[in-house]
């Protein structure tokens, strides 16, 4: 079987972990917390970045620091994992759906502007799948406005805009170290900015708000969260960061690849990088146009698994979610390109341990399963 995505642990995970257990050192007072911290923010270019459980409170975390709750509007990509959206709601704040762009699949930027209301805060583009956002077309959105930019970063490290790096592009923002995601920990995630004060409020929050400078400790002025990462976790985190730039290059390249075979076959669309960007490809997804491909997505994925290839359907729209519309999310509305997606898109094999050998079989069935349609 060729899996969707596994983890790729070839670095001094083990070492670093086994050392956390010998000394005792596995709460998350640990010295690796603070080593995976540093690591990661110099991999992004950012000065600051905080270590927590996973990615969803990462987001909900930045958004809290922003000040951002009841009463306040978040613009958030129609297309993307139900996290993005979820986050928001746990503020009190709710998300307002942009569809995206048919080229990139990430936040359609022209779309943005119809969505703002007085209640607006902050606008959160996802930098879907390792493509960058147009954070060109979002920051002179951002800017008119008056509105914070937090990046959903959790599938784009590494990936760069105009020469600077995901997380680096926004007033603060959120990784995942799912273990799916390029980088690893199993669970956790992390907030990364470059403002000291949002650091220091993401630390406060983060651990419950004990407060550094109060007279006395146990008095709490805020309600805070515990979302502490281990000190196991970030030992391996720390392991995964000192192989980041190789892992990058394995996907890229792994990428590139199914561009490459896939490229010119009738009916295949795939993700377009965004111009000016780098895209980290940590998804390599398509999108079928039944008609010129002759074929049904649900044909060619029971194809694929027949031959021991596991595929993944898209993200559903966040407008179609039933839980967003209990929670008071408007539903309505024109989301062709995501309801497009997820109706006919489904993700390929895209871990780091692919060999090019299995990117040309998979390549290959595709392309194979229909004869292609007889010139007229
Ligand atoms: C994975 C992911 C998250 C959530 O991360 P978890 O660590 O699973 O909580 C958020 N946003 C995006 C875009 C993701 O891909």
């Amino acid at each position: 079987m060729i899996p969707i995505c596994e983890p790729y642990l070839n670095g001094n995970e083990l070492k670093y972990v086994k050392e956390a257990v010998r000394t005792g050192g596995i709460s998350s007072s640990g010295k690796y917390v603070r080593a995976f911290e540093e690591a990661f923010a110099e991999y992004c270019d950012v000065k600051y970045s905080v270590a927590v459980c996973n990615g969803t409170v990462a987001l909900q975390l930045a958004l809290v620091c922003l000040g951002i709750g009841k009463g306040d509007e978040v613009i958030v990509p129609d297309f993307t994992t139900i996290a993005s959206a979820f986050s928001v709601c746990h503020t009190g704040a709710k998300p307002v759906f942009v569809d995206v762009d048919k080229m990139t699949w990430n936040i359609d930027a022209g779309k943005i502007e119809e969505k703002i209301t007085p209640q607006t805060k902050a606008i959160m583009p996802v930098h879907i799948f390792g493509n960058p956002c147009d954070m060109d077309a979002i920051d002179k959105i951002a800017k008119k406005y008056k509105l914070f930019i937090i990046e959903d970063a959790a599938e784009a490290y590494g990936a760069m805009y105009k020469g600077r790096k995901t997380g680096n592009l926004s007033d603060i923002a959120a990784f995942s170290f799912f273990a799916n995601k390029d980088l690893t920990t199993g669970e956790g995630g992390m907030v990364v900015t470059n403002d000291r004060k949002l650091y220091n409020r993401a630390l406060y929050y983060k651990n419950l708000c004990f407060d550094p400078d109060a007279l006395r400790n146990y008095i709490h002025n805020n309600i805070g969260f515990n979302v502490r990462m281990s000190n196991i976790h970030a030992a391996i985190g720390l392991a995964q960061t000192e192989m980041a730039d190789e892992y990058k290059q394995i996907r890229i390249r792994n990428g590139r690849l199914y561009r490459n075979y896939l490229e010119n076959l009738s009916g295949i669309i795939l993700q377009k990088d965004q111009p000016n960007g780098e895209n980290v490809f940590w998804m390599n997804g398509i999108l079928l146009d039944t008609e010129r491909y002759g074929g049904t997505r649900e044909n060619l994925i029971n194809r694929l698994k027949e031959r021991g290839i596991e595929t993944k359907l898209f993200f559903v729209g966040m407008h179609r979610q039933p839980s967003l519309l209990k929670f008071g999310c408007n539903g309505t509305g024109d989301y062709p390109v995501t309801d497009n997606l997820a109706q006919n898109g489904f993700y390929l094999p895209s871990s780091c341990s692919l060999k090019e050998e299995e990117i040309k079989y998979i390549c290959n069935l595709i392309k194979k399963y229909f004869p292609p349609p007889l010139p007229c």
